[in-house]
Order: C-alpha cells, then sequence, then structure tokens
C-alpha cells in the first residue's frame, strides 16, 4: 500500500474503532456480535485489507494487519478478533485457493460482501487443527460436507466458511483437506449457544454445517491442508491475534494511566508511591516484550514470503508459536496486574470507569485460543531440532 492509501486505512479503523468503543459492553453483556461495529467494517473496505488491489481489496501486508488489528481492539477485542480471523481466512485464499475460486471471493470480500468463518475445532479432536474426523465424501451433487463445529467466531453472520475435512472416508484423520462453503451451499443448524466468560462478542456458536460443494473449492490441493496451515493460516493466526491481544492490553494500559493522572484517580492510589511505579513499570515492560516480538516476527514472516521462501523452516515456526504463547501470556499478565493496581472499585468492578474487568476476562482466553500447551509441545520438540539455536 502507498503512504495515503495506508493512511486512509488506519483513518477508517480509527473511524471504526469509535463505533466498537460505543457498543463493545454491550456486545459483551448480550454475547452478541457488535452489529454496528460489523457493518461499518464492511463498509470501510477493511475486510478487504490483505485482497490486492487489482481484485479490488486495499492491497495490505501483514505489517498493516498487525497495526489495524491493535487500533481494532482498543475499541473491542472480540470485534478485533472477529476481524482478524476473517482476514487469516482471507490470506488462505489468496495464497491457496485456485483462481476461479480467487476470481470468485476475493471481490466479493473485497467489496465486504464475503465475512468469511473458519471452522477447524472439531467434536473429538478438540484444537488439534491438522485433524478432522469428518470425512469429504464424493456424491453426485459434488463433495458432501457433513461437520459439527462446536467453535464458529460469527458463524452466525458468516458469509461463507474454511472448513477442515478428513480428505475421504478411507483417510486417516491426519490426512486432511479445506474446503470453502459459500453459506448458501450449506444447510446451517445452530447448536448450543456462547454463554463464556470472555471474548462474548465473537458470539462462537456451534453450528453443523451439512451440503456439497464442487470439488474446485477444496482450497490447496486433496489432503494439503498441512501446508496451508504452516504457510498461512497459523502464522497469519499468530500474528494477528497477538496483534490483537497486544491492542486490548495496551488500551486498558492507556485508559488506567489516564485515569490516575486525572482528578478521578480514587485518593487510595498515590501514584508517587514506589510501589505503584513498580508495577506500571512490570505492566508496561510486558507490552513492550510482545510489541518488540511482534514486530520482529512480522518482520521475518514478511521478509520470507518476499523472498518466495518457506514459513515451515524450525526456527521460524518456534518464533511463531513463541510469539502466540507470549503475547497470550503476558497480556493477560499485564491485565492482571492492572486490575490489582486499580484495586476493586476500579479494577474489579463491573461497571466501573474503566473496562478492566472485561479485558481480563477477554484476555483469559488468549491461552486457550488455540492451546498454548500444544504450541509449547510442539516448540519443546522443534528446539531439538535447533542446535545452533536462532533465535528471532
Ligand atoms: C474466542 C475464541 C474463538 C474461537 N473461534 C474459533 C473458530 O472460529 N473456529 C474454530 O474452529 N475454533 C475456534 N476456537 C477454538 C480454538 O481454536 C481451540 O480449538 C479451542 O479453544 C480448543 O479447545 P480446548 O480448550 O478444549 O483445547 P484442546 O486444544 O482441544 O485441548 C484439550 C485439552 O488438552 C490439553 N492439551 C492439548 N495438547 C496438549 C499437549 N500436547 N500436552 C498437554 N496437554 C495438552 C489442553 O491444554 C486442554 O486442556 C475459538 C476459541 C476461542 C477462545
Amino acid at each position: 500500500m502507498e503512504l495515503s492509501q495506508r493512511s486512509a486505512a488506519l483513518e477508517a479503523a480509527a473511524r471504526v474503532r469509535t463505533i466498537l468503543r460505543q457498543h463493545a459492553g454491550a456486545a459483551d453483556e448480550q454475547a452478541r456480535v457488535c452489529e454496528p461495529g460489523m457493518a461499518e467494517l464492511r463498509r470501510s473496505g477493511l475486510m478487504g485489507l490483505l485482497v490486492p488491489q487489482e481484485r479490488g481489496g486495499l492491497g495490505g501486508d501483514l505489517s498493516d494487519l498487525v497495526e489495524i488489528a491493535q487500533v481494532l481492539a482498543d475499541g473491542c477485542t472480540s470485534t478485533a478478533m472477529i476481524w482478524a480471523m476473517h482476514c487469516q481466512q482471507a490470506d488462505v485464499l489468496i495464497h491457496f485457493a485456485a483462481q476461479p475460486l480467487r476470481d470468485r471471493l476475493l471481490p466479493r470480500i473485497a467489496r465486504g460482501e464475503l465475512y468469511l468463518a473458519s471452522v477447524t475445532t472439531g467434536p473429538s479432536t478438540g484444537g488439534h487443527l491438522l485433524s478432522s474426523a469428518s470425512p469429504l465424501t464424493d456424491t453426485e451433487q459434488g463433495l458432501w460436507v457433513d461437520r459439527e463445529a462446536p467453535i464458529v467466531t460469527g458463524g452466525l453472520v458468516a458469509d461463507g466458511f474454511l472448513i477442515t475435512m478428513r480428505s475421504s472416508p478411507d483417510a486417516p484423520e491426519n490426512e486432511v483437506s479445506l474446503v470453502y462453503a459459500d453459506r448458501d451451499q450449506m444447510d446451517v443448524v445452530e447448536r448450543g449457544d456462547w454463554d463464556t466468560l470472555g471474548m462474548r462478542g465473537t458470539h462462537s456458536v456451534g453450528l453443523k454445517l451439512s451440503g456439497a460443494v464442487p470439488r474446485s473449492q477444496v482450497v490447496g490441493g486433496d489432503g494439503a491442508f498441512r501446508t496451508v496451515a504452516l504457510e498461512s493460516m497459523a502464522p497469519v493466526g499468530h500474528l494477528a491475534w497477538a496483534a490483537c491481544w497486544l491492542g486490548a492490553a495496551r488500551s486498558a494500559l492507556g485508559e488506567l494511566v489516564g485515569l490516575l493522572r486525572s482528578a478521578e484517580r480514587p485518593g487510595s492510589i498515590d501514584i508517587r508511591s514506589e510501589l505503584v511505579a513498580e508495577r506500571l513499570a512490570r505492566i508496561r515492560m510486558d507490552l513492550e516484550l510482545v510489541g518488540a516480538y511482534l514486530c520482529r516476527v512480522t518482520a521475518e514472516v514478511s521478509q520470507l514470503r518476499a523472498a518466495g521462501a518457506s514459513l515451515a523452516g524450525t526456527a521460524t515456526q518456534i518464533h511463531l508459536n513463541t510469539l502466540k504463547v507470549i503475547a497470550a501470556d503476558l497480556t493477560f499478565r499485564s491485565v492482571d496486574r492492572m486490575v490489582q493496581l486499580a484495586g476493586l472499585s476500579l479494577g474489579y468492578r463491573r461497571g466501573s470507569a474503566l473496562p478492566l474487568e472485561r479485558h481480563f476476562r477477554d484476555l483469559r482466553s488468549a491461552a486457550l485460543n488455540y492451546a498454548n500447551d500444544r504450541l509449547l509441545t510442539a516448540t519443546g520438540a522443534l528446539t531439538l531440532m535447533d542446535r545452533s539455536v536462532n533465535l528471532a
């Protein structure tokens, strides 16, 4: 993107943020997608941030993605995550869909007509990304999809789905294909509600999806989801999620500092005390570390992509996993510390002048949103393969 387009995109993000700020509390309260925020996102062109300009998109890159995700999360973490996950799915289509499918879908994404939801979690496979129990079946109408999807962010408002499926009834669970399905190609039945501690505005409901899609809607080739995941879905996800969590924690700290410096500061908090200073320093350092590491890993991934190189190298995979885990842990820890510093009325109570308790609940999900445990065990195994210890 040129500089002028970049600043236009940032201005659009700031407009969306204003709307998100007004509605974030209600989306959380009602555990519903923020409709005014989604409508403005669709109008703003930001749904097509990563779509190349020749397909009508903004032609943004991964630095734009992480910057805008932080702006949106400053308004509403849930809506920022909806947008971030949509961009993650868009990146998959941009890099792996066959040309006719790209020609059909990318202009719709750019116009804000196609919000893409993700279906990877399964009832028996849980969060294990590279396996799926439900097989694709060849039928006369096309490939038959019959999929329980226990957690689908924005599932009820999605216009299309990217779904992991076992590639055939005879294939093992780890031979996974990714298929695109338009909403009108699927029979969509709501299964179970979304009444969670946090991230309530993602309305990540359970769905049952069934219907037929043409073989041309297999993305990345039969049984080739592993490559799609390693080169696009996981890296872009980790960058964009880390940016959302960082944006939320930055927002919380900015508001806390604003309040501590104002006349509304509770008399019990002495900002000249060394204890308060030490606590603020620890919060700030956590966010500095996540911000710097996010920036570094974004640059690494961008450079590799620009060179046409794979992201599947051992060190790069370690860096991407580390980014997700430290962003999840440190942003949550920082908000936990903010609650401690702000105290019961300001930090812990619902309806306080600062939405710290909402940030606390939202950021608690970060370690679960693709379990840190899975990434830590993978990183441990990869560490044994990188004797030269290539740090980011
Ligand atoms: C806000 C939010 C939005 C989401 N949106 C979507 C979506 O749109 N689409 C979608 O498909 N999914 C979505 N998910 C699901 C998410 O990606 C994970 O799949 C899901 O949270 C994992 O469920 P789980 O916690 O049961 O963990 P699982 O990964 O299924 O693991 C189950 C348990 O095993 C443990 N465990 C796993 N691996 C290991 C290991 N190697 N060693 C030790 N213990 C291990 C875990 O810690 C956990 O306790 C979303 C989740 C959240 C929080």
